[in-house]
């Protein structure tokens, strides 16, 4: 009954700011303390056996770039968007750039493309597959760790994917401290430096896993699957469930990445207004009309 009255409250005020003109303003004030996390893959065309959203093109990925360059974005790091959260600046037109897997195309297309934006990424990494070259579901190279040192000295910021990539909710708990510090401990016997944030597989996460992750004090934050915003609430009250969201090749080039922060600024403006989860989508198409 709560639920709902809260969802009757929440609509009745969008829709009265709405009315009054003032949702633009508001949501404009939002923008100022909220910064989304855009989620890539592979920067190459699609492989044999790849599914195509695992792909985006090195020319469309420098479309993406040149897009955020032009509006004016300031391109940081997930540990720089928490510092800058905290410190309660304006942080309007910031982004984060994530890429997960760490496919070999990371350090030989993204990298390069990145340092001549003068941007910085952040990439997870699968613990197991550092350096291998796998051919299930298609050939898949991935970097290895003189190429992520080298990146991670240049300014990149490297995570943990876990050791296995299965999604975590899907470990017998007793694996869980595998997946959850080896990387760190591996990470730092092979490059000299601890990592302090993990993307989680498939997004997928739940108390057992934040109590594990919270064990091993290097791990400062990690990434949900969840669509939204970073702001300081969710930094400080819930730093491993930040948010993000994927970036997909639809043919329109700019447009699609513009599209997608669009969604996150409103998903986590709704989601500050109190609109719960699950009504995020529906509350979206309802502001999309008036922002
Ligand atoms: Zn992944």
């Amino acid at each position: 009954m709560y639920r709902v009255l809260r969802i009757v409250l929440v609509v009745a005020a969008i829709a009265g700011m709405a009315y009054q003109g003032r949702i633009k303003e508001d949501f404009e004030n939002y923008k100022m303390h909220a910064i989304p996390a855009l989620m890539y893959h592979s920067i190459s065309d699609v492989p044999d056996g790849w599914p195509a959203d695992l792909c985006v093109t090195p020319e469309v990925f420098e479309a993406h770039l040149k897009y955020l360059q032009a509006q004016g974005y300031n391109v940081v790091t997930a540990p720089q968007a928490m510092v800058l959260l905290k410190s309660r600046q304006n942080v309007m037109n910031t982004v984060i750039l994530t890429f997960d897997d760490g496919y070999e195309n990371n350090y030989t297309v993204a990298f390069p493309l990145l340092k001549k934006y003068g941007f910085r990424g952040s990439f997870y990494i699968v613990g197991k597959d550092v350096g291998q070259v796998s051919s299930q579901d298609g050939v898949k190279r991935y970097m290895n760790f003189t190429q992520l040192k080298e990146m991670h000295q240049q300014g990149m910021e490297i995570g943990s994917h876990s050791m296995s990539h299965d999604p975590l909710t899907s470990i017998k708990p007793n694996f869980l401290p595998w997946e959850i510090y080896q990387p760190l401990n591996l990470f730092y016997e092979k490059m000299g430096f601890w990592i302090s944030g993990i993307a989680f597989p498939n997004g997928a996460y739940n108390d057992a896993i934040i109590a594990e992750i919270r064990k091993y004090f290097k791990y400062e934050y990690g990434f949900s699957g969840q669509t939204g915003c970073n702001t300081l609430k969710i930094v400080t009250e819930m730093p491993f469930a930040l948010r993000r969201a994927g970036v997909y090749d639809r043919g329109h080039g700019a447009r699609d990445v513009e599209k997608v922060l669009q969604k996150c600024y409103i998903f986590g403006y709704l989601e500050a207004k109190g609109v719960p989860v699950g009504l995020l989508d529906k509350g979206r198409r309802m502001l999309q009309g008036i922002l």
